[in-house]
């Protein structure tokens, strides 16, 4: 299989549906969890705010 154009021709599988919760396009079908607010998982929508944080202190520096 390549990876250029031709491949996404396979990309016809419907994986993730629109959250009721956070209205993302980010529920998984066959898992039954949303994958940006833990919808399904948890009641709490999911604190998701070290996804973005920038790295700092010593941890994952460049060398
Ligand atoms: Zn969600």
């Amino acid at each position: 299989m390549s990876k250029g154009t031709p491949s996404f021709g396979k990309h016809n599988k419907v994986l993730h549906e629109t959250c009721k919760r956070c209205g993302h396009h980010a529920y998984n079908m066959k898992q039954k969890v949303c994958v940006k607010c833990g919808y399904g998982k948890s009641k709490k929508i999911l604190n998701l705010s070290w996804r973005w944080a920038k790295p700092t202190g010593k941890g994952n520096r460049k060398k």
